[in-house]
């Protein structure tokens, strides 16, 4: 298990596009190819940015940036807790890909649990 530490810098990079999981064989199955759904996608706005074989994933990356994303890419809701998504509140949960990322992850050690849960609960 990661432990999350930092703060969000409102660098904006993950309110930029909407990514989405689909079920990797259903979807080639549909299309047949990779190179065919690609083809379908391109025409959508939609690049496949990865793929994970084992949990039969593929994630998609669509252009949409988040209406809420304001002229200096911060988050104009970020000071309202209760009008910021939860997904959004709770955002990277992994380390995220983007160099521009301010959160660290750390191996959970028990020590390391244990001055976390103190940090949460303060
Ligand atoms: S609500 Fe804020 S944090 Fe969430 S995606 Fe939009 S701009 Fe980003
Ligand atoms: S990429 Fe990280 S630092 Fe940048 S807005 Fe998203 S959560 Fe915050």
């Amino acid at each position: 298990m990661l432990i999350r530490t930092g703060e969000c810098n409102q660098c904006g990079e993950c309110c930029k596009t909407l990514n989405i999981t689909v079920v990797r064989d259903v979807t080639l199955n549909q299309h047949k190819s990779i190179k065919e759904l690609e083809l379908y996608l391109s025409y959508r706005g939609i690049c496949i940015v990865g793929e994970d074989i084992k949990r039969n994933q593929l994630f998609y990356s669509i252009n949409i940036p988040c209406q809420q994303l304001g002229p200096e890419n911060e988050c104009k809701v970020h000071k309202e807790p209760e009008a910021k998504p939860l997904l959004c509140h709770r955002y990277p949960i992994e380390p995220d890909k983007s160099e521009d990322c301010s959160y660290q992850f750390h191996p959970s050690t028990p020590l390391r649990s244990m001055e976390f849960d103190i940090v949460r609960t303060r």
